[in-house]
């Protein structure tokens, strides 16, 4: 059976955070909010619990977990700090997560997928922090099935984990739209895994921060720089296609032929090119991000094709066009 729990992050209702904080504690599954996408949790230092993680999810068993503590002195605990990493950690709480050497040896094996790292974070939502303290860490990936858009509304958790957890706390859309950007701290270095919600630029304000092709995930990029980046990701079931250049020609020739052939085009740009039903628009690099994962999942349902417009890769672009390039059939 599943719980769900409506949760205001404004005015925290302590009965129902005891109720999900419970359900961790015994080794139950929580979809909890944070501000980037919803996390499909469990106790990070119950083995039982976190394989049933990877079993709801479907998720390969080499693709290890985000830990989500509620501050320092948690995440100290759990990784070992190089000077580096304590620059970074004055970011948090953030969208910003930090791959360090692990140090506690009570995180289970499986949290790490066997590594010797651990990938840890302080999620700037208020209920995510008040379930944490009232649980101890959560070891949590993104709340969707292996391989689709991560969910960021209660629509998304329902249709793909009703009945499979034991609680989903509600807290409305999510306000970054995409996961956290992704750096990896335990070679002495900062290199960019996976960029998400908070831009580059602002860490590159405070540390070199090397961004290597691959989380671009441009196609030259072939082999994966960390685990579970070589997989198959954010995808919807119907085709999706980039268009990166000649945008306007482009994407208005595209949907015409796709138009002809008689499939239900869904497009999402920054203007509507082909007068088409199944049309998002986006005002800025910001709300594409919010709503992406959102308009993807939507339109799967909708439609047979959907067309994408490129942004350029700056700011949250960045993450955009990693997310689309992977969720992508086609880049034109
Ligand atoms: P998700 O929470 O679903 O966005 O997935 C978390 C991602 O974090 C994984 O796909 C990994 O690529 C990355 N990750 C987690 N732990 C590590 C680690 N120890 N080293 C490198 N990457 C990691
Ligand atoms: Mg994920």
């Amino acid at each position: 059976m599943t719980i769900i729990l409506k949760i205001n992050e404004r005015y925290i209702c302590k009965k129902k955070l005891k109720v999900a904080a419970d359900a961790i504690k015994k080794g139950q599954l929580v979809v909890f909010p944070t501000e980037t996408v919803y996390g499909l949790g469990a106790s990070a230092y119950n083995p039982k619990a976190c394989k049933k993680i990877f079993e709801v999810k479907g998720r390969p068993a080499d693709n290890p977990l985000i830990v989500h503590v509620a501050n320092i002195k948690q995440a100290k605990k759990i990784a070992e700090f190089n000077p580096i990493a304590r620059k970074l950690a004055k970011l948090w709480p953030a969208p910003l997560t930090l791959v360090l050497r692990k140090k506690d040896k009570k995180i289970p094996k499986i949290v790490t997928a066997g590594l010797d790292t651990i990938a840890i974070r302080i999620p700037r939502h208020r209920v995510a922090l008040e379930l944490i303290k009232a649980s101890r860490p959560i070891a949590a990936p993104s709340a969707n099935i292996s391989g689709t858009p991560s969910g960021t509304t209660l629509r998304h958790i329902i249709d793909d984990f009703f009945g499979k957890v034991s609680v989903i706390i509600d807290s409305g859309i999510a306000r970054y739209g995409l996961e956290s950007t992704i750096v990896d701290l335990s070679r002495g270095k900062a290199i960019l895994l996976r960029p998400g919600s908070l831009p580059a630029e602002k860490i590159s304000k405070i540390v070199e921060l090397e961004i290597p092709p691959e989380a671009k995930a441009l196609k030259k990029a072939k082999k994966a720089i960390a685990p579970g980046m070589k997989y198959r990701h954010y995808s919807p079931s119907v085709p999706v296609i980039v268009v990166e250049n000649e945008k306007e020609k482009n994407i208005k020739r595209i949907a015409e032929e796709y138009k002809q052939s008689k499939l239900r085009v869904a497009l999402i740009a920054s203007k509507n090119y082909a007068k088409l039903r199944l049309f998002k628009k986006f005002k800025t690099e910001r709300h594409f991000a919010k709503h992406l994962f959102a308009w993807l999942r939507f339109f799967d349902k909708k439609s047979d094709v959907i067309i994408v417009e490129a942004v350029k890769e700056h700011g949250l672009g960045l993450a955009i066009m990693n997310r689309l390039r992977k969720a992508a059939t086609k880049i034109i």
